[in-house]
C-alpha cells in the first residue's frame, strides 16, 4: 500500500468532473486500498475522493466513526454514488485535504438518501444524517469538480484560516 499525493487548490484537475467506474478489477481494488491509506494519513480526515489524487473516477471513501457521539455506517467505499433525496439543511464547518490552510462554513442537507456500489459491485442504499451526510455531500462534490470553497455563502465571513500552533522559540 502507498500514500498517494493529494492535489491542492488551485490545481485545475480538482475542477474536473469524474467519470463513472465501469470495472471493479484488481487494479481498482488496489487503488481503493491506497486511497484509504491516504485518507487515514491525514489527521482527522473523515473522507477522501479519488479526484483528489488525480484519478478522475466516481469513487470516494468515508469513515466518520472516529468522531464521538454521532451516528454512522463506519467505513464505506462509495462507487458511483448518487444522492437520491435531500432533506433539511444545516450550516457546518468543513475542512479538506485539498485546501489544507482553511476551513469554511457550508450549508448542506441534514439528511440524505444515497445509493452507491460497494467494493463487491453490489448496489447499496443508505440513509444518513448530520455529520456523516455532510461528509458524503462534501466527497460527492469532489466527483463533480467542486470544493467547499465553491459553496461558501460569503468568502469574508465563512472562510477561516487554520490555526498554526507555533513551537516554542519560533517567532
Ligand atoms: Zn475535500
Amino acid at each position: 500500500m502507498s500514500v498517494l499525493k493529494i492535489l491542492t487548490f488551485p490545481d485545475e484537475r480538482l475542477k474536473q468532473v469524474a467519470e463513472p467506474v465501469i470495472d471493479i478489477d484488481e487494479k481498482l481494488l488496489t487503488f481503493i486500498k491506497d486511497l484509504e491509506e491516504t485518507m487515514r494519513s491525514g489527521p482527522g480526515s473523515v473522507g477522501i475522493a479519488a479526484p483528489q489524487t488525480g484519478c478522475l473516477l466516481r469513487l470516494a471513501i468515508i469513515d466518520v466513526s472516529s468522531k464521538p457521539d454521532i451516528k454512522s455506517h463506519g467505513r464505506l467505499v462509495l462507487i458511483n454514488p448518487e444522492i437520491l433525496s435531500w432533506d433539511g439543511y444545516a450550516v457546518g464547518r468543513e475542512g479538506c485535504m485539498s485546501v489544507p490552510d482553511y476551513t469554511g462554513s457550508v450549508i448542506r442537507a441534514e439528511r440524505i438518501k444515497l445509493s452507491a456500489m460497494d467494493e463487491a459491485g453490489d448496489e447499496q442504499k443508505y440513509e444518513m444524517e448530520g455529520y456523516e451526510a455532510r461528509a458524503v455531500q462534501h466527497e460527492i462534490d469532489h466527483l463533480d469538480g467542486l470544493l467547499f470553497l465553491d459553496r461558501l455563502v460569503s468568502r469574508r465571513g465563512d472562510l477561516h484560516k487554520r490555526k498554526v500552533y507555533k513551537k516554542k522559540g519560533d517567532k
